[in-house]
């Protein structure tokens, strides 16, 4: 999708393209916006994967696609079969093979001609069977005939009886005429398509059906129960299979064999069918495979199988942002449209709507002016947006539905965060009016989006033997290496010998699974000073950021969502690493709510958090003279 194509009539401003949300859009909504036909020029962003599809496309080759869910890796792979010749496409039949029953042939013919074959079996089996049963009904005429004669019409009955037995139950035998069509492509319009993800063996590679009968003339000839794998419906086509490494090692290889041989005969999969009697002669497979998964599956995945695709196809990772410009945000405009079109029952957003939507991208992308391409969860934004106006039988899906959606679509992780911070709320945990000594209201990320407020209390005590840093939970790796960096700052300006105390660091209430704690070292840096000197901090503030051992205050992720946290939680100063500046993108309802003091250096931190002067002043000050380039100095003397 090169460009945003807009019915007539419709312009882009292209001279305040750069500051508009929807990059000069001049659209009333959605509906005004063209959608491209091919999927492959849906695709927004993920340019590399884009080119690697159309250029595997024209050589056949095999792809493997390495990235988040949602990103667009089964989009691009069907992408890929639109682009693929359909004159190749074919179908495929299996006989019965009069010599070896278990052993039924295959057939392939030029898609279309399945159809016409089966039907000219179908005819003369008819025939047949009509001819037998106009057998049928004269011998019992000449029957019932005769016994009439002799006057012994019991007789007869019986007779008739057992003759129309025998015709109904030997008649299964002219249905072993008609060929089994396994593989349809009559009515394909393009290259098949077929998601194998999660597959068992026996979807994936073909399998025979038990014959609970097997014989005594009930029995379904074995050519009737073969079904084709995902490998063989494919042929010609894309065979995609996301999460490659779930399937079992053995799985694999018979799928590295169906590679390389380009058919694979088709065989009961499970040993104790009687379908497992069964195998065909080879069906052709001569599929091009898009293996797709994040970076586990490719180490998890059969290094024969990686290898083949390697040496035969492409490898290629998926963006997770692309940078925000005002061609990028008419591309967002138009993915909009797009799912409103999927769908088919959505209305279609106005100009307003798409605008949230992106502002809702850029935040989601965490990233400085960037905005997210991970596009399901977005379009499950616009999906449920769009049916809350669709409930309400209105025209278009307005700003205000896709706020709500965005209330209603929230994560298992943002739920349970708020869950979380409602009964904390019972407990009195959170903020508190007065400053308190060695407490700090730090904040962490839950899931991908979900911040977390985190008090972090230290305490400090005479050691029994040598100091030791004692964390309670899994933290405690990270709270030694926190304690670690700020020990250099500490012996610089304190008297305080930290090898004879012991520094216990309490995560109040982290149990919590997925808390992660990575980027709190400034929180336990600013607990553990105040403890030491003795010096309050101001409840009402949070801070997150990660501590370098000379002070300086480092980027960490998640501001936005830390901070939201922080509001949420009543705070009404959030410190944030300087270099996350450019990354805050909150909620306008939030914006009024907290203040946001960017930090730089550790001094700063301590001045903003800490209480009670002039205690406080000249720790500062005397920070600020040993921490950043003044640090640097004494340590390169
Ligand atoms: P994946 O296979 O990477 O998990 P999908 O291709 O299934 O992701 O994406 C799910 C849906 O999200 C797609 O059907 C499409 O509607 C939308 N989507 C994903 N990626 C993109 C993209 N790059 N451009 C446009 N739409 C996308």
């Amino acid at each position: 999708g090169s460009e945003v194509d807009v019915d007539p009539g419709v312009e882009i401003d292209e001279e305040n393209a750069e500051d508009d949300l929807l990059g000069g859009l001049q659209i009333d909504s959605t509906d005004d916006i063209e959608v491209p036909d091919r999927l492959v020029d849906q695709v927004i962003g993920q340019d590399e994967a884009r080119d690697i599809i159309i250029k595997a496309a024209k050589q056949r080759r095999h792809v493997m696609m390495i990235g988040s869910p949602g990103t667009g890796k089964s989009m691009l792979a069907k992408a890929m079969s639109q682009l693929l010749p359909q004159e190749d496409l074919q179908d495929v039949l299996v006989y019965h093979n009069p010599d070896d029953g278990n052993a039924p042939k295959v057939r392939t013919v030029p898609a279309g001609k399945g159809e016409q074959i089966i039907d000219a079996h179908k005819e003369e089996a008819r025939k047949r069977n009509q001819m037998r049963s106009i057998l049928m009904w004269i011998i019992i005429a000449i029957v019932i005939g005769y016994a009439l004669l002799t006057a012994n019409i019991l007789l007869g009955i019986l007779a008739a009886g057992i003759i129309w037995l025998i015709f109904r139950y030997t008649s299964r035998g002219t249905d072993a005429m008609v060929p089994n069509m396994i593989v349809d492509n009559g009515d394909q319009r393009q290259a098949p398509f077929e998601d194998a993800t999660g597959a068992h063996a026996g979807a994936l590679l073909g399998d025979v059906r038990h014959d609970p009968f097997q014989s005594g003339g009930m029995e379904t000839p074995s050519h009737d129960r073969v079904e084709p794998g995902s490998i063989h419906k494919s042929n010609k086509g894309v065979l995609f299979v996301d999460e490659i490494n779930t399937l079992d090692i053995r799985t694999q290889q018979k799928l590295m064999t169906a590679i390389q041989e380009g058919e694979f005969a088709i065989t009961g999969q499970s040993e104790r069918s009687s379908g497992a009697m069964v195998q065909t002669e080879p069906v052709p497979c001569d599929f091009v495979m898009i293996a797709a998964g994040n970076l586990d599956a490719m180490e998890n995945m059969h290094p024969a199988l990686r290898n083949r695709v390697k040496g035969y196809g492409y490898e290629v990772y998926m963006d997770d942002t692309i940078e925000d410009t005002p061609e990028m945000r008419r591309k967002y405009a138009r993915f909009v449209a797009q799912e409103v079109e999927r769908d088919g029952r959505l209305p279609h957003f106005t100009d307003d709507a798409v605008e949230e939507l992106i502002l809702e991208a850029k935040r989601r992308s965490g990233r400085k002016n960037h905005l997210t391409l991970h596009f399901r969860s977005l379009g499950g934004l616009v999906r449920v947006a769009g049916d809350i106006a669709r409930a309400e039988d209105r025209e278009h899906t307005t700003r205000d539905d896709v706020l709500q959606a965005k209330q209603r679509s929230r994560s298992i992780e943002q739920q349970l965060a708020d869950d979380y911070i409602e009964r904390r709320k019972d407990y009195e945990l959170q903020v508190t009016e007065e400053a308190v000594e060695g407490r700090v209201n730090g904040l962490a990320v839950m899931g991908e989006d979900s911040g977390i407020m985190l008090p972090v209390m230290a305490e400090i005590a005479p050691a029994q033997g040598g100091g030791q840093v004692i964390a309670t939970g899994k933290l405690q790796e990270m709270a030694e290496e926190s304690v670690q960096n700020v020990s250099a700052i500490i012996k610089k300006f304190s008297d305080v010998d930290l090898s004879e105390k012991d520094i216990h660091i309490q995560f109040v209430q982290a149990g919590q699974q997925g808390v992660d704690g990575d980027s709190a070292s400034i929180t336990v840096a600013t607990a553990v000073i105040s403890a030491l000197e003795d010096i309050p901090i101001d409840q009402s503030v949070a801070m997150t950021g990660s501590l370098s051992v000379r002070g300086d205050v480092l980027p960490v992720g998640g501001v936005t969502h830390k901070i939201e946290a922080a509001a949420k939680a009543g705070c009404d100063t959030v410190i944030i690493p300087k270099a996350n500046e450019q990354d805050v993108m909150i909620e306008d309802e939030y914006e009024e709510m907290v203040e946001i003091i960017p930090c730089s250096n550790i001094s700063e931190v301590l001045d903003v958090a800490l209480e009670g002067e002039p205690k406080k002043d000249s720790l500062v000050d005397r920070l600020k003279q040993i921490t950043g380039t003044a640090l640097d100095r004494q340590q390169a003397v």
